[in-house]
């Protein structure tokens, strides 16, 4: 029954955005390859989506190791079949001025937030390539655009917006199509853990006023799936952030 369904790879699939993508994605009708770290939390997410009349297998690896992307990705095919979607959610956060920016903190945020894109995308899209069929969204931020702060992160940010462009060239003759979702502030624990100070100063710096919320991070990843004329392309969810956005703070 699930054989029918075409395969959507979503990593960091275990939390947050990703999870929010993952659930989107098999109600729309896709068998979800859920990737993430954590074995337990992979296997809870499958669960929750069996249980609720989707489809999913899990897919345990760590994104920034090229050889277990790899070998998820056989593994994947072997037990699903063709992965027609791919979504780079994985990633993580990193917030230091410059004088606290070591290499270690630099190469650890680049090894996930960068080289884990190039990772997947590269093992993804062969087969796309072969088959003339495929589409792969990247999310990366508003913060490419700058803040402070985050300049690793900002750097990897930037870096998945350019491969995306890149690719969506270089893969248009096969028909695979290759986008970008940049959200702004979302609502999820990390957010709601901050002090009531703090986080009203930095939704001051949104002009819709409010963070967006995970769902309509997954909305934006599923218009894009189904919008057949878009590669290339960036679509923000960041409630006016990118047009316009007061610091919160200007300290570095
Ligand atoms: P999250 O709740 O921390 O979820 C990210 C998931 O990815 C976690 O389950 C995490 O596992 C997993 N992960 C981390 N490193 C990984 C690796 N090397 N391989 C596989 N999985 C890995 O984060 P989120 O807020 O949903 O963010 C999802 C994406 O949206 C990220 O790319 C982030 O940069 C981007 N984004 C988020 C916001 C926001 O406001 N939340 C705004 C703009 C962009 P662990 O928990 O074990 O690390």
């Amino acid at each position: 029954m699930s054989e029918t369904r075409p395969v959507a790879l979503v990593t960091g699939a275990g939390s947050g955005i990703g999870a929010a993508i993952a659930r989107r994605l098999a109600a729309d009708g896709h068998l979800v390859a859920v990737n993430d770290l954590d074995e337990s939390r992979v296997a809870a997410m499958a669960g929750e989506i069996e249980a609720a009349g989707g489809s999913a297998i899990p897919a345990v690896a760590d994104v920034s190791d090229s050889a277990a992307v790899d070998a998820m990705f056989d593994a994947v095919e072997a037990a699903a079949g063709p992965v027609e979607v791919l979504v780079n959610n994985a990633g993580i956060g990193g917030n230091a001025a410059i004088r606290n920016v070591t290499d270690d903190f630099w190469e650890r945020v680049l090894s996930v937030d960068l080289h884990g894109v190039l990772y997947c995308t590269r093992r993804a899209v062969g087969p796309m390539r072969e088959r003339r069929s495929g589409s792969v969204v990247t999310i990366s931020s508003r913060a490419w655009l700058g803040w402070w702060g985050q300049s690793a992160y900002a750097a990897a940010k930037a870096g998945v917006v350019g491969m995306t462009r890149a690719l969506a060239l270089e893969l248009a003759s096969r028909n695979v199509r290759v986008n970008a979702v940049a959200p702004g502030i979302i609502d999820t624990p990390l957010l709601r853990d901050r002090d009531p100070e703090r986080l009203e100063r930095l939704l001051k710096s949104v002009p819709l006023g409010r963070p967006g919320r995970v769902e309509e991070v997954a909305a934006a990843v599923a218009f894009l799936l189904r919008s057949r004329a878009i590669t290339g392309q960036l679509l923000y969810v960041c409630g006016g952030k990118s047009v316009y956005a007061y610091p919160d703070w200007k300290d570095a």
